[in-house]
């Protein structure tokens, strides 16, 4: 049987799987994210069986980052400048393809995530651009056109898009390292649980934190929906399934945009608009899985 590798390097854990499809997964390993050394090892053990009976065609890697994702540089393939300690202008794609000696491909997380949830979805097929937002510890968008991520000088982090942010609202400053309030530092996980001084997931249903978490969401919703035109957006990540969260966001994604886009979609059909992944948590898993076998089949 013909079997591809799925990898989806988080910064706390590593999720490894084997199969074909959804549908068809041999085995699902998850390891805590540690040194490079140690957690490139404990991957290319997880994958070693298969490569010896030869039945393993080719890997994905759904990355954290930033990545350089140019085929054309030296360091392609890299962890670029990732505050993980340790993880900094690591070469993830070369050591596992010289281990492997399997032809691997390699995108970020989110991009692996949007492609996945496209490619095996079939009615997701037809929706292009597709996009997909991850709202969990960080923020991160992965923007797909013609079937395939986008990418450009490096690749979309629109993670970190500007938002309007009202101070006398939310005094926070935010928690990103390089902006301060942008998306990713007022809405990420990590923002609300320094600025509630607690987990998201233990924020009572009526707290101020969802409404405004909600409004910063929809922000970033309708800025991508100007800029890309997409036909369909999927709202993942954990923070994303708060109960309540998806249908206020899609509500305020209307509002905000004042019926400017003239779209039945958006007007009417906003619930088969702004989805949740049909993959679940492996989106970014069985998006690397199929990115290995686009690799190989295409
Ligand atoms: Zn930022």
């Amino acid at each position: 049987m013909q079997l591809f590798g799925g990898i989806e390097s988080g910064g706390t854990k590593f999720v490894c799987l084997v199969g074909n499809s959804p549908d068809n997964l041999i085995r699902e390993e998850r390891f805590p994210t540690t040194t490079p050394h140690e957690t490139i090892d404990r991957l290319i053990e997880f994958f070693w069986p298969y490569i010896k009976s030869g039945e393993l065609s080719a890997v994905g890697i759904a990355s954290f980052g930033p990545l350089d994702l140019n085929p054309s540089s030296p360091t392609y393939g890299y962890i670029t400048t990732t505050p993980k300690p340790g993880w900094n202008k690591i070469d993830l794609y070369g050591e596992i393809q010289r281990k492997l000696q399997v032809p691997v491909a390699f995108d970020t997380d989110v991009n692996a995530a949007a492609f996945g949830e496209q490619y095996w979805i079939s009615e997701n097929r037809a929706m292009d651009p597709f996009i997909y937002v991850t709202v969990g510890t960080g923020i991160g968008v992965g923007v797909i056109v013609n079937g395939f991520p986008l990418h450009g000088l490096i690749h979309a982090e629109a993670g970190h898009f500007a938002i309007p942010h009202n101070w006398q609202r939310d005094p926070f400053p935010g928690v990103c390292p390089y902006h301060g309030d942008c998306l990713e530092g007022l809405a990420s996980g990590s923002s609300m649980r320094k600025r509630w001084g607690q987990d998201p997931e233990s924020l009572p249903d009526l707290h101020p934190g969802w409404d405004l978490e909600s409004d910063y969401i929809a922000l970033a919703l309708v800025n991508l929906i100007y800029a890309y035109s997409p036909q369909r957006i999927i709202l993942g990540g954990g923070v994303s399934q708060h109960p309540g969260l998806l249908q206020a966001v899609r509500w305020k994604v209307q509002q905000f945009m004042n019926g400017y886009v003239q779209s039945a979609m958006l007007m009417d059909r906003i619930d088969e608009y702004i989805l949740p992944p049909a993959l679940g948590n492996r989106s970014g898993g069985l998006g690397a899985i199929a990115m290995a076998t686009e690799l190989v089949l295409a």
